[in-house]
């Protein structure tokens, strides 16, 4: 800390955010830690502006007091990014909440960091266009929370991560100086494309704070269909067969462990499936209409059913059917009412690896103690696996829990983050995915950009090497 003292840095907070905008003591303990925590969060004080001026305001002080900084989104990530102590202030994009200007003719919207998803998609419905990204956190994810993490979702196969989707981004720096690539077009090869950089830095490298988007028009028709398949050579072969001409947007893959938790006596759902497969794959095609969308997931579907690609198949008859077939992919209740301990990761890894290593990870786990239940699903077509390992006590230490999944999958050269970034809980693995010298780069551009340590310390890596 600077000359600045803390009482007066505080009060010249609550000066650039007008009182509520600077919320302290109980008003921050009343706030849940994450989305799966509901203990009271940690922080000296949550600073909420409403404007880009205001932020860059607060950074300022922030910066000259050597106040540590800790960016908040909708606090869905799920690896710890948003973690704060008591010292840290967290900066909550909460009221910088507008969608600017939906765009129709250059195809893009300009929203606000604090934008929930779920707000934007339904912006655009009305107009009858689409922004591709979509995932489970939709209601209390925000766009800016997405950049910083480069969040995937359902639709990647097709669309891309958030990565691919920004045309222009606008970012504060830790010393509130203000960074603008709001440009708004694809082709700008004038350049090294800075705002590359923000996207995926989980607020270390600074504050994403507007952002141009590309969003698309909407296909009116949507099929979903629920697939039980033998072998996983099968479900392999099925992805390449629907890529070619059903309109296939989405392509989760489930393993039977996954699947006859969230249908089983834990679950409120029930298998659509007579019988048990080895894996059950969920699928969407779109197309202009709604009748040429189940044209072509049946047609396509068939010729997979004469080419002995599949064992059985249901296909939603209507859009609550859809609904619920999705409802079964999006479950974690199941988990939560059976565990008292869970674990989750969120790994990547070659496609034609997947089964040849949930296979060696269950038969280690197995080894380690009988009591972990082991369930594998994810979105298959973007190499991603979701892992939820469950418990009841006894059990092993978390860290040799993570030891033989992050070292089991570091025989297969997969990385321990796909999706959720890296935050506080993966930093110890990181070295498994990321070799020295592409740490010792990593370390430069924070050095670079926020050489007081201020925004988000100690989340991805340490400053200095362990
Ligand atoms: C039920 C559920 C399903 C999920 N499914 C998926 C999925 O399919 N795919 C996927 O990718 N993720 C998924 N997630 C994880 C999570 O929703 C994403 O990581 C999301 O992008 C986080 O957004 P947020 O606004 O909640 O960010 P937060 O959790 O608030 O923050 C995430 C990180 O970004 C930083 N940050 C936040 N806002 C900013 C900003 N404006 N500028 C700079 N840094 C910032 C934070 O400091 C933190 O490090 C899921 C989560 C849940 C709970």
């Amino acid at each position: 800390m600077s000359n600045i003292t803390q009482s007066r840095l505080l009060a010249e907070l609550n000066t650039i955010l007008r009182f509520s905008g600077l919320l302290t003591g109980e008003a921050v303990k009343s706030r849940a830690a994450t989305f799966w925590d509901n203990s009271p969060m940690r922080a000296k004080a949550l600073l909420r502006p409403s404007s880009v001026e205001q932020l860059q305001q607060c950074m300022r002080l922030c910066h000259a007091a050597r106040q540590v900084i800790v960016p908040l989104g909708g606090n869905t990530s799920l690896a710890e990014g948003t973690a704060a102590s008591a010292d840290d202030m967290v900066l909550s994009l909460e009221r910088l909440n507008q969608i600017e200007q939906i765009d129709t003719v250059s195809q893009t919207v300009t929203v606000q960091a604090g934008v929930v998803l779920q707000a934007l998609h339904e912006a655009l419905a009305a107009q009858n266009w689409v922004f591709p990204v979509d995932l489970g956190a939709r209601g209390s994810c925000t766009l800016g929370g997405m950049l910083a993490t480069n969040a995937g979702g359902f639709g990647v196969l097709v669309h891309g991560m958030m990565r691919t989707q920004v045309l222009g981004l606008e970012v504060v720096l830790a010393d509130g100086s203000l960074l603008s690539s709001m440009h708004g077009f694809l082709k700008n090869n004038s350049g090294y494309d800075l705002k590359q950089l923000f996207i995926g830095s989980e607020g270390t490298l600074g504050i994403i704070t507007r952002a141009i988007l590309r969003i698309k028009p909407a296909l009116a028709g949507r099929a979903s269909a629920l697939l039980g398949v033998e072998r996983f050579e099968q479900v392999c072969e099925l992805l390449k067969h629907l890529q070619s001409g059903s309109g296939l947007s989405a392509f989760e893959v489930m393993w039977p462990s996954f699947w006859r938790l969230n249908t089983g006596e834990y679950s409120s759902h029930q298998s659509p499936l007579a019988g048990e497969h080895n894996f059950y794959v969920l699928l969407e095609c779109q197309a202009s209409s709604q009748a040429a969308a189940e044209a072509a997931c049946c047609s396509a579907l068939e010729a997979a059913f004469n080419d002995g690609l599949l064992q059985d198949a249901v296909i939603a008859q209507s859009m609550a059917e859809a609904q619920s077939l999705w409802a079964i992919r999006e479950a974690y209740e199941a988990e939560q009412k059976r565990f008292k301990q869970i674990w989750g990761f969120d790994v990547s890894l070659r496609i034609a690896d997947m089964q040849r290593f949930a296979q060696l990870l269950e038969e280690r786990l197995k080894r380690l103690s009988a009591a972990i239940y082991l369930s594998v699903y994810g979105h298959l077509a973007d190499g991603n696996l979701h892992l939820i390992l469950g418990g009841n006590p006894p059990l092993p230490e978390t860290h040799t829990v993570e030891e033989v999944v992050y070292q089991c999958l570091a025989e297969f050269g997969g990385s321990i983050s796909a999706e959720h970034g890296v935050g506080l809980e993966k930093k110890p693995w990181l070295h498994l995915t990321r070799n020295a010298n592409e740490l010792h780069w990593m370390r430069q551009l924070k050095q670079l950009f926020d050489p007081h340590g201020l925004l988000n310390p100690g989340k991805i890596f340490d400053s200095e090497p362990a």
